[in-house]
């Protein structure tokens, strides 16, 4: 998944768009930011520690201030299964809830199939 530091709108005005599930974010190579509390969430989700968590999954991110998950050779994410299944939808990361409201980068609309609807107040 590309960087969340890429760019960035007001929310305020911006038009809502409403996620399909296609799984294209996914399949993005590029960093999945985590946070600590993340990897304690995500780790106790697993059912292993925070240490192996941390070893197994993780890598340091592209600009080396904190860990992203790590991906698949072929650059999807290594929760993926199939086209479209998040093995961790319920404790996702924040990174991962954002996109594309909260943030998205150049040329996003040409790889997201989430349909725009008007701006939330
Ligand atoms: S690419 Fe867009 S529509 Fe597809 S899963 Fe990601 S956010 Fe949803």
């Amino acid at each position: 998944m590309p960087d969340s530091s890429e760019a960035t709108t007001p929310l305020s005005e911006k038009p809502w768009y409403e996620c399909q599930r296609c799984g294209n974010c996914c399949r993005w190579p590029g960093d999945v930011h985590i946070t600590e509390t993340e990897t304690h969430t995500l780790s106790a989700y697993l059912g292993i520690t925070p240490h192996s968590f941390v070893q197994d999954y993780t890598r340091l991110n592209a600009k080396r201030t904190g860990l992203s998950i790590i991906d698949k050779p072929n650059g999807e994410c290594i929760f993926l299964e199939g086209v479209n299944t998040c093995t961790i939808q319920a404790v996702k990361p924040i990174h991962c809830h954002g996109f594309p409201n909260a943030w998205n980068f150049p040329g996003w609309r040409d790889h997201c199939e989430a349909i725009e609807q008007p701006p939330k107040n």
